[in-house]
């Protein structure tokens, strides 16, 4: 017999088909303290928690027969992942459930700001009765800009098709596929999509590159009278830049669900008739919390039962010393897959990780999530994680093959190479070793052969292979205040590339600067 508390609130119907299984005693304690639950918590093999909850060390210690913890829910800030898979426990969320509901409350939105349902309520029930000031679009053959396809964005696609908008989308990280299923217009570009878009809704996760990708100067790209959606997270759109543009006349609407600071009181975006504002409620639906409530049930039935549990986000456990040969190469390979998006643009046709020599011989899946996950980060944030990364790639478009062979590469004894070929046939690779000392070194980048100690701040620069670029890249980042670590130059024909190590981010501004020299190609800042 298993036991299972629920130590924040799930829905009536999860809770029923808990009680319904023969194997399972559940506990209902919603609201329990944290003494409480530490003094108890030896006597469970699962837990239910939402966001309260901190699901710590200090608590996975005491929860000796803990198998496994489901949240309630997406995020999972509460819980520490890490040391859950150290204690051998699954952490399982709730990913897909709420998709809908945000899908819906984005589509409210741009249809209440349109037709002016907001204002015409409090005009009427303040006792007047006026239609001339409540002017408003049909959607009808308008054009529809979706920036970020994805779960949400295609569902969004998918609905106002049926409302006979034409679409289109900007999402640089899909396969041209994924736009023709969802009869979207694929945009280039995203300035593309805004001067052609009559109502422009967004649908990406907060990243370096999404936040304010809506600032004032995309804003004076768009139509006049454009009309603004937002539903995906506070701060991908500028709000001082939208209330300027709604004080111009140039944008006519805009709702929004998700704010630059929440919970919030106050906003200068509150002052104007034509916004309508929610506060985060885009999953706050019975259905939502139904079906969080009923996955995140299924998973801990499955958990217990010695199932697969679809939605765990932790690493699945292995013998101790198959995991020590490996261990290096997870994190390091994780490093080595967020590169990509940080040099390179577009969607990703197939990925190559080959392994040459000894490493070949091991039982290598967890490396092949973990390289996943690092190169889908950049571009899905949280969303991906050890368990789910193939799967996304594969839901992506993106062929992945690994590869073992077990003859050497160059001399080492264990390489992992990576290959990424993008649609257009263009092809991305890095080659890594873990050194003798444990540490994480590139020794080939596109065919350079290089050999650099990674770290977490480094530049790539690809130059001419001419005199004095060394010296002027040295010079330009003192003057910036940038201090190099170390520096590694690799040479093929006419052209070089140079791998710096250096102490801290470098800002974009030093960047455009080392790129005005012109014998410098390209200039990319990673953060690994
Ligand atoms: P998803 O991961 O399925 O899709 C995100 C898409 O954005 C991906 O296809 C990705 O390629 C694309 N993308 C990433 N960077 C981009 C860029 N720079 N330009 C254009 N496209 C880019 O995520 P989802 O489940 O569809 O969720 C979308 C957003 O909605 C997330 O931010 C999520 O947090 C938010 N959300 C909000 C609520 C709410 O309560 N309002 C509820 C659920 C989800």
């Amino acid at each position: 017999m298993y036991k299972v508390l629920v130590g924040e609130f799930i829905d009536d119907n999860a809770v029923k088909i808990l009680k319904a299984q023969k194997n399972i005693e559940t506990d209902i304690k919603i609201g329990i303290s944290r003494e409480e639950i530490l003094d108890i918590i030896e006597n469970y093999d699962a837990l239910i928690v939402r966001s309260v909850i901190k699901v710590d060390k200090e608590l996975l210690d005491k929860g000796k027969n803990l198998k496994i913890v489901g949240r309630a829910g997406n995020g999972i800030d509460n819980i520490d992942v890490k040391e859950a898979t150290n204690h051998g426990v699954i952490v399982a969320n709730t990913p897909d459930s709420n998709t809908v509901s945000a899908c819906e409350l984005a589509i409210a939105l741009l249809l209440a700001t349109a037709r002016n349902i907001l204002p015409a309520d409090r005009y009427l029930k303040s006792g007047k009765w006026e239609r001339e000031i409540f002017v408003g679009n049909e959607v009808f053959h308008k054009t529809l800009g979706i920036i970020g396809l994805g779960r949400i964005g295609s569902l969004v696609a998918t609905r106002m098709k049926a409302f006979g908008m034409d679409l289109i989308a900007y999402d640089p990280y899909i396969s041209d596929e994924r736009f023709r299923r969802y009869e979207c217009k694929k945009a280039e570009t995203l300035d593309e999509l805004l001067e052609v878009s009559d109502f422009v809704t967004i649908h990406t996760p907060k990243t370096a590159e999404t936040l304010k990708i809506i600032s004032y100067d995309q804003i004076k790209k768009m139509k006049d009278g454009v009309r603004l959606v937002n539903a995906a997270r506070g701060g991908v759109f500028d709000e001082a830049a939208v209330a300027k543009g709604l004080e111009s006349g140039k944008i006519a609407s805009y709702g929004f669900d998700v704010h630059e600071k929440e919970p919030r009181s106050e906003s200068p975006l509150y002052a104007f008739d034509n916004v309508i504002t929610t506060p985060h409620i885009g999953a706050t639906t019975h259905e939502a919390q139904e079906n969080v409530g009923k996955q995140v049930v299924k998973q801990l039935i499955n958990g217990l039962n010695g199932e697969i549990v679809e939605t765990a986000v932790n690493l699945p456990t292995m013998g101790r010393e198959e995991f020590a040969v490996i261990k290096p190469y997870i994190q390091f390979v994780e490093k080595l897959g967020k590169i990509y998006y940080q040099v390179k643009k577009g969607a990703i046709k197939f990925v190559n990780l080959i392994y040459y020599g000894n490493i070949s011989s091991q039982e290598t899946a967890i490396i092949d999530s973990s390289f996943m996950k690092g190169l889908l980060y950049p571009v899905l944030k949280e969303e991906v994680n050890y368990i789910n990364s193939l799967v996304l790639a594969d839901k992506r478009d993106i062929k992945f093959h690994s590869i073992k062979k077990e003859e050497k590469y160059y001399n080492y004894p264990d390489v992992i190479k990576i290959e990424v070929v993008d649609e257009k046939g263009e092809k991305f690779s890095i080659v890594g070793i873990i050194g003798g000392n444990q540490e994480e070194r590139i020794v080939e980048i596109n065919g350079y052969p290089i050999d650099v100690v990674i770290s977490e701040n480094m530049l790539l620069v690809e130059n001419n292979d001419v005199p004095g670029v060394i010296g002027n890249v040295g010079r330009i980042l003192g003057e910036e205040s940038v201090n190099i670590a170390t520096m590694h130059v690799g040479r093929k024909e006419d052209s070089a590339i140079m791998l710096l190590t250096v102490d801290d981010v470098v800002e974009e501004k030093s960047i455009k600067k080392l790129e005005e020299f012109e014998q410098i190609r390209k200039v990319k800042y990673l953060n690994l």
